[in-house]
């Protein structure tokens, strides 16, 4: 089923350290409201199944992502909602807004956590939210975004405490990451296989990769085009037969940085979208790739 992260909006409330928009992004585009619609129209026309509203933070035009939420019900979209939580500040707050949206047809909401998010959004807003969507039988969960340092227990601890569903997901380590002190890893050798699903920008363009991957500055490997050129449906099967984002997808980057000759030792000390980046963000690798393709597809067991 074809996917994509909605970016409506790259406002944001709040300025987490470990955000991965990139500081040299204005960070208040958005999209117009009139051309999201005809786009979640054309979406659903090509086939495009599940929506998520991210980027910035997208109650803050409640009323505008609402409306989208209910045309995407009518067009067959499944939806989520990402958010940070600012507006759950009390149980009745919360309730209001999560009951519209449940009725709008919203599928699920996603609840961002993390020691970050925590230093301007009081960790009770997410127990409100996770509480409303338990309370309007809204599917929900939360996203605890963590380096793995022992400072993340206590948070973690909160998650457990409250009953909370959560999933742990590894900090990225792009736009305000991006200074962020490496952490010293040893992975297993693992594929690293990546879904990748799209995403798109308040001002069209469409990338192959909805995290790290709009932010290849050195290659711009991720980019597919903007929609004022092009259609949902070519950029769609842009994505799907660009060999690479398939060995992406298939072989995983560990198997790429592998046959690009990395050594087996140095590759278990990244996580999976620094390995990405380390290959694809430099031109160099990225020309060799390209004109080594049908090698690289026939590097397999
Ligand atoms: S991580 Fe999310 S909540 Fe934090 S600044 Fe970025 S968009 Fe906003
Ligand atoms: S591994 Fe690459 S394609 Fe996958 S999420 Fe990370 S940057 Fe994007």
């Amino acid at each position: 089923m074809r996917k994509l992260a909605f970016g409506y909006s790259t406002r944001c409330n709040i300025k987490c350290e470990h955000c991965v928009a990139a500081e040299d992004i204005p960070d208040c585009r958005k999209m117009d409201h009139n051309t999201a619609k005809e786009i979640i129209v054309e979406m659903a026309q090509a086939g495009v199944g599940g929506i998520s509203f991210s980027a910035g933070e997208p109650f803050l035009y409640f009323n505008e992502i609402a409306e989208l939420v209910k045309l995407c019900k009518q067009v067959g979209i499944y939806t989520r909602i990402v958010t940070n939580c600012y507006w759950a500040k009390t149980a009745k707050d919360s309730e209001n807004l999560v009951s519209e949206l449940k009725e709008n047809g919203l599928c699920q909401l996603r609840l961002s956590y993390s020691r970050w998010h925590q230093k301007n959004v009081n960790r009770n807003n997410v127990l409100n939210a996770a509480h409303s969507c338990q309370k309007n039988g809204l599917d929900y969960f939360i996203s605890f975004i963590t380096d793995f340092s022992i400072e993340d227990d206590p948070y973690e601890q909160f998650l457990r405490d409250e009953g909370l569903k959560f999933f742990p997901e590894p900090v990225i380590y792009a736009g305000r990451a991006a200074s962020f002190k490496r952490r010293n890893i040893l992975t297993d050798y693992q594929e690293n296989c990546c879904e990748m699903n799209p995403y798109l920008t308040p001002d069209l363009d469409m990338y192959a990769c909805c995290d790290a991957g709009s932010h290849f500055s050195e290659t711009n490997f991720f980019r597919l085009g903007n929609l004022t050129d092009n259609s949902v449906e070519q950029l769609f099967t842009q994505t799907e037969t660009d060999p690479l984002y398939r060995f992406i997808r298939t072989k995983g980057v560990t198997n790429i940085a592998s046959f690009t000759g990395m050594k087996a030792r140095e590759i278990i000390t990244y996580s999976k979208c620094e390995l990405c980046r380390k290959m694809f963000n430099s031109p160099e690798t990225l020309t060799r790739l390209r004109a080594e393709v049908s090698q690289l597809a026939a590097w397999s067991r």
